[in-house]
């Protein structure tokens, strides 16, 4: 069984002030034995660091260093101090333009940096609605995953897009077909799919956790809105150490 990984992404909140969230979870999870990781914004990526948490990028660039205005590179997010980074989120697919290819390169660089990435992929609800789901899904795994991708430098993210900040969540038997496809598609190319992490990302919340957390092939889960206060990421965290 792959170790389970509960993420947090801020997104693009979270100021200086927040940062007493992150303390607030150490009181109760410093010992989780589960993974705990934070994606805050890059700018408070250095105060994180005394933190028992891992602590991750949210994007980075496929370049080591150049003329890229307002990028990082993912050797700068480790110098910072992180050690996971998120690549292919659908808000950098949606409003960055981002492709299967960028989101590869991105996330071969995070390997080159020593970085674990958190490759996200999902559906639209027109996909979805269009039953192509699995095609979407096939297409971004041959895609966006490198060859180098083992289980110790990457981590599956399934978000349906439809479901991330809408409250909206797939139904157990809609999360349980694609996670079990996703292994198999996995299996196909690496051999230690079976340990690779496959997380549920979208509307996660403490009423719903426990639930997801059953599903076969859920490692644990990406979480955006309600990462962003310990009173509501904390019992999502018990929900995974309970699962
Ligand atoms: C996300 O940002 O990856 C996400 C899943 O957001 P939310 O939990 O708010 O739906």
């Amino acid at each position: 069984m792959p170790r389970k990984l509960a993420a947090g992404n801020w997104k693009m909140n979270g100021l200086r002030a927040n940062l007493t969230e992150l303390i607030k979870l150490e009181e109760k999870h410093a010992d989780a034995d589960v993974d705990i990781l934070i994606c805050p914004p890059a700018t408070l990526i250095d105060r994180c660091q005394d933190t028992p948490f891992d602590i991750g990028g949210q994007d980075c660039h496929a370049a080591i260093g150049g003329a890229h205005t307002g990028d990082l590179s993912a050797d700068m997010l480790a110098d910072a101090g992180a050690s996971y980074v998120l690549t292919g989120h659908s808000e950098r697919r949606t409003d960055h333009g981002e492709t299967d290819e960028m989101i590869a390169a991105k996330t071969q660089a995070a390997y080159d940096a020593g970085l674990i990435a958190v490759i996200c992929i999902g559906e639209t609800l027109a996909e979805r609605e269009g039953g192509t789901t699995l095609d979407v899904i096939d297409t971004q795994l041959a895609g966006s995953i490198p060859d180098e991708a083992d289980n110790e430098n990457t981590v599956i993210a399934y978000e349906p897009v439809w479901a991330i900040g809408t409250g909206k969540v797939p139904t157990l038997d809609q999360i349980a077909e694609v996670h079990g496809h996703i292994r198999a598609r996995l299996q196909q190319r690496f051999s230690d799919a079976n340990e690779m992490r496959i997380i549920y990302g979208g509307s996660v919340k403490p009423s719903n956790a426990a639930e997801i957390f059953s599903v076969a092939n859920v490692d644990g889960a990406l979480v955006g809105g309600a990462s962003l206060k310990a009173a509501d990421f904390s019992p999502i965290i018990t929900a995974l150490e309970n699962a």
